[in-house]
This record gives structure tokens, sequence and C-alpha cells, in this order.
């Protein structure tokens, strides 16, 4: 109640977008610049999913004087920006320079880390469950086990999915692959194999390394009762096991086919 109605007249702030990320639960989002913003080509096709969008367009790029709406209207275009600046982050955010400005977030956990013991407190990308609005609220994605979490905040927890998109996490680690994190412990001598084969003209993209190694040192957990594992858990690995051997075998096989 304090943060809503002052918008760009706040003492801190000189534009709407910046107020908007300071505020507290918004710690998500990136800046989208001005120069996509006002390019209404980038913006086709939100005009009808917002209400009252012409002045919420305005808001967000700092063009409406207080006195060209009401009172009364303008709490519901504060509401209607916010929205329209979602809807426009979920696109930004996979172009080039929205990507990068993501992955600095990421590189600074700033979307939190997985809560998996043996992810060993890896940082999560944020993602949506559906590019559709008002359907389901933003979730965590971790790229080292591959699943999802929900967000510890609940500020966070309630933010929609829709402003971040099903792409997102994915569309970053295509566009840079030597952020995918490996599986094993000991990442960080991975990664140099895996930069040592890319300068090496290797083709590049995920699994650009040898996956039968990633697949080798891939760290997960077994159940044991007084170190002996437990039955039905243990006959699936044991299964699982068999299959990733197969695997390995038929990698390890291309790949010397290779060289
Ligand atoms: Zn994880």
């Amino acid at each position: 109640m304090d943060d809503v109605s002052t918008g760009s007249d706040s003492d801190y702030s000189n534009s709407w977008i910046s107020w908007f990320l300071a505020s507290k639960g918004n710690e998500y989002f990136c800046e989208v610049e001005e120069d996509y913003i006002l390019d209404r080509f980038n913006l086709t096709g939100l005009a009808p999913e917002c209400a009252n969008y012409s002045q919420a367009l305005d808001l967000i790029t700092d063009n409406l004087a207080d006195d060209d709406i009401e009172e009364e209207l303008r709490a519901s275009v504060e509401v209607q920006a916010r929205f329209l600046y979602g809807l426009i982050h979920a696109r930004w955010i996979i172009t080039s320079r929205g990507l990068a400005k993501m992955l600095e977030k990421y590189k600074k956990a700033d979307f939190g880390r997985c809560p998996r013991v043996l992810c060993h407190s890896h940082p999560l990308l944020p993602i949506g469950l559906t590019d559709t609005a008002y359907e389901k609220a933003v979730k965590l994605y971790c790229p080292r086990c591959e699943d999802l979490y929900s967000p510890k905040s609940s500020r966070h927890g309630s933010i929609d999915g829709a402003y971040f998109g099903t792409t997102f996490p994915h569309i970053m680690f295509m566009v840079y692959p030597t952020m995918v994190p490996m599986k094993a412990p000991d990442g960080v001598q991975s990664t140099r194999d895996r930069d040592a084969r890319n300068e090496k003209g290797a083709p590049s993209g995920i699994g650009t390394a040898s996956s039968a190694a990633v697949a080798l040192k891939a760290e997960r957990y077994r159940p044991t009762i007084f170190g002996f594992q437990v039955n039905e858990i243990a006959k699936l690995q044991r299964w699982q096991d068999a299959m990733r051997d197969r695997q390995v075998a038929r990698l390890e096989a291309a790949e010397s086919e290779k060289h």
C-alpha cells in the first residue's frame, strides 16, 4: 500500500521499471530495456490480453502524467501495468539481450538454490508450467537434477509463471551450452574437459562432452537399511544401472568411431 500509488514520483527511482524491480517480491524479474518495449512489433498480440492497455503501457514507459487519469482508475492501471510488464518480460528473457541479463542473475543465484542435497546448492532458474497467464504460479528449475521446485517465499510463490514461460531455462542452456552443469561432484574439472573439446572444434551444444563420462559420474542417493540397499529401490536401481551401462557402452562405441 505504501508503494502502489507513488509510482514514478518515488524519491529513489526515476522510472516505473526501476521502481518495479526494486519492489520487494520482484527479485526474479530483470530489466526489460525501454527500446524493446517501445518497439510495438515486440508487443504484438498483447493489447487484447490487458485491460487499460495503452495507459498501462504509458505507465511502464513513464509517459502517463498524473492528471491523465482519475484516481479510481489509477489503481487498476497499476495492476494492469504489472501484468503487462510480466507478459513483455516473458518475451524479453528469450531474446539475446534478455538472456544475458538473466544469466547474470543466475550466476548470482538470485532465483535461489536447489534444495536437493546431491545438487550441492546449485542455482535455480524460474520457469512457467504454462505460457498462459492466470493458470500456474512460477516454479524453479534445477538444471543439475532437471527437476522443479516451489519458491520458498510466498511472495515469489504467487508470481504468475507466464511471466517467465515454459521455454526460458532451456533456451538459455542452448545459447550458453558451457553453463550446463555437470552431474558429477567435480563439476569444475568436467567443465574444463568440455571447454577443451569445444576449442578443438567439436560441434557445440549440449552433450558436447563425452556423454558416457557424464552418465557414469551422475551422483544419486541410494537408500539403505544397516548398509544394505532397500529391496524395491535396489531392484529398480540395478535395472537403471544396467540400462545406463548399456547406454554408456553404445555412446563409447559411437565416440570411438568418430576418432
Ligand atoms: Zn537440483
